[in-house]
């Protein structure tokens, strides 16, 4: 089973990817959890590259490569091992965050950063993802400042971004869950269990 936790800045994915994989755990179940960008010792490398200030210049389309890069790596050092062997992994962030910054936020074609992600995932799609829907101006003052390069964005790079990934959800319902992530974080939990029920294996 394969669950993505998504949504722009301050939505509350880590402390809700962190809940969903205690829960599931105290079930009984192997679960890796896991985030991008950089959970392989080449995506530390590449995650540095990305979110640093002085990387102002990097074009969109080189931004989408080396995200895709990541998670090519992602999926071929921790996922889909983990994957195999049968355990539940929980991702913060996967291709949609690419979708909705590099696609809706950079202004790129949204069908095309999904056709090179699929050849960078081998297809890998998960089985539920679950967007924290959070407007961009309460998301991003749950910041003190803005503390790297993506995220000193304008507030209108993260609005876009916001939409995207509701336009996202609204192609696919069946696939996604969409919780307003402004709720308390015991609703947000609660919602997210009783989804995450449904696809358990027995
Ligand atoms: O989730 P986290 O804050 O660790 O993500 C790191 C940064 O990378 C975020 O500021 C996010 O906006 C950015 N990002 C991005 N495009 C992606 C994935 C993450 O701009 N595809
Ligand atoms: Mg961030």
């Amino acid at each position: 089973v394969f669950i993505a936790l998504e949504g722009g800045e301050g939505a509350g994915k880590t402390t809700q990817a962190r809940l969903l994989s205690i829960w599931l755990r105290d079930q009984g179940f192997d679960v890796v959890m896991t985030r991008e960008p950089g959970s392989t010792k080449m995506g530390m490398r590449l995650r540095a590259l990305l979110l640093d200030k002085e990387s102002s210049g990097l074009s969109s389309r080189a931004e989408t490569l080396l995200y895709a890069a990541d998670r090519a790596q992602h999926v071929a050092e921790v996922i889909q091992p983990a994957l195999r062997r049968g355990a539940i992994v929980v991702t913060d962030r996967y291709i949609d965050s690419s979708l909705a910054y590099q696609g809706s936020g950079r202004e790129l074609k949204v069908g095309e950063i999904a056709e090179v992600n699929r050849w960078a995932t081998n297809g890998l799609v998960p089985d539920l993802t679950i967007i924290l829907d959070v407007p961009s101006d309460i998301g991003l003052t749950r910041f003190a400042s803005p503390a790297d390069r993506i995220e000193s964005e304008p507030r209108e790079f993260h609005e876009r971004v916001r939409r995207g990934f509701r336009a996202l959800a609204d192609a696919e319902p069946h696939r996604y869950l969409v919780i307003d992530g402004t709720q308390s974080q015991p609703d947000i939990t609660r919602k997210i269990h009783d989804r995450v029920r449904a696809i358990l294996p027995d």
